[in-house]
């Protein structure tokens, strides 16, 4: 056994040893809070959104926007479709927002649940910045009730029963820089939900020369879009189906408002793509699909159309995953209609994954799911025809 009082074969004293015991103690004591300290805000924590005093409050509260005081203290949100009315001391359907004492303030300001950095074809963007880090954020909960949802786990939590970030928007800024990302991203739940975080961090990386992007289920009401757009730079819309009744059902949700806000996307200057996730038996139709893609060629234009693969998750644990077949279909119909980009995504491999020239049909971004292997664009065109590529490619 070797003598604990020897160091390094070294002979010390009884209270050269003891001093050493305390001084490593110390070290290590100050060490531990120091690495707490810097890593400090970015330990998800409780919300705590209770308060005592009026300072308090408006600490842990930023009062919401795009809100109407009404009489009696009661309050209706203008951000989404939905339009809450919200008496004082009541929550919003979207979980994120208390009226208290006749104001209106969202909870989740600064308070993410979920950060992480993805590839931008993993938003699904694929006509921005191919193969750049996008540094994503989301909050917890949502304006829908979607029963397929692969994120219910935050988008249908309430956000005191989440652990939270504390990140305002200049931190998610600059963590974005550090990690050189080239875009900032709000996705995984409904952006919606979390507006005024959403707005402010977008404008202010705007000004630090990074790009912006936002996930959404299309459910915003004009004036907070239109306010929005001003600070964004792509969108990617889900367009869960093409019927009132797949809204209603599977989403607890509305059609119209989706169609309006992609019609309104449509005019602003923001790079716009849609993704379709094809359920089994419930919006799989192909008479609905060709109404879908006509729709779109009409009112938004000539987009990049995503097909996504189902699979099973939250409530829909029932229905099987999509038929390779059935996404196929869906393409060829979404080509036939003269869509130029139909991908189908969550199929790693697919041909599909892939960018062609619409014009000369070879390849120009090759893809394995989230992955570019290949880019082949030259000056933002085909480098074999020349054939203009819409998108934001530098
Ligand atoms: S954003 Fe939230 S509070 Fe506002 S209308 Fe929609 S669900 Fe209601």
């Amino acid at each position: 056994m070797p003598n604990p009082k020897t160091l390094l074969n070294k002979k010390i004293s009884r209270r050269q040893f003891i001093e050493l015991l305390i001084k490593g103690a110390i070290g290590a004591g100050l060490g531990y809070i120091t690495f707490h300290k810097t890593l400090e805000y970015l330990t998800p924590k409780p919300l705590e959104y209770k308060y005592k005093t009026v300072d308090e409050k408006k600490h842990a509260l930023k009062e919401a926007m795009f809100y109407t005081k009404l009489a009696g203290g009661n309050v209706k949100c203008g951000v989404c479709f939905r339009g809450c009315l919200i008496p004082t001391g009541g929550r919003s359907f979207c979980r994120n927002k208390i009226n208290d004492e006749g104001t209106l303030y969202t909870l989740v300001y600064g308070r993410p649940c979920s950060l992480q950095l993805d590839p931008i074809e993993k938003e699904p963007v694929f006509h921005m910045l191919p193969g750049s880090n996008i540094f994503c954020t989301a909050a917890t909960s949502c304006n829908f009730r979607c029963m397929h949802c692969h994120n219910w786990q935050i988008s249908q939590s309430f956000p005191e029963d989440a652990r939270t970030y504390d990140l305002p928007p200049e931190k998610i800024v600059d963590e974005a820089l550090k990690h050189d990302c080239r875009s900032v991203s709000f996705t995984y739940s409904e952006p919606t939900a979390f507006y005024e975080y959403v707005h402010d961090t977008c404008r202010l990386a705007r000004e630090k020369g990074l790009k912006t992007i936002i996930h959404t289920n299309g459910g915003m009401q004009a004036k907070p879009m239109n306010e929005l757009s001003r600070h964004l730079d792509a969108v990617t819309v889900d367009l869960k189906g093409f019927t009132r009744e797949f809204y209603n059902n599977v989403s607890s949700a509305e059609l119209q408002p989706v169609l309006d806000t992609l019609k309104l996307l449509s005019k602003k200057d923001v790079w716009l793509e849609i993704v379709n996730l094809i359920i089994p038996t419930l919006n799989d139709n192909p008479d609905d699909i060709r109404d879908m893609c006509e729709w779109i060629m009409k009112n938004v234009g000539n987009v990049p159309l995503h097909f996504n693969r189902f699979s099973p998750a939250y409530r829909m644990l029932h229905l099987p995953p999509t038929p390779p077949d059935t996404l196929e279909t869906a393409r060829n119909i979404a080509l036939k209609t003269g869509l130029d980009f139909v991908y189908i995504g969550n199929m790693p491999g697919h041909e599909a994954n892939s960018t062609y020239c619409p014009e000369c049909g070879r390849i120009l971004i090759r893809r394995i799911h989230f992955n570019v292997l290949e880019n082949k664009l030259k000056d933002g065109g085909c480098r074999h025809c020349g054939r203009e590529i819409p998108g934001v490619w530098s």
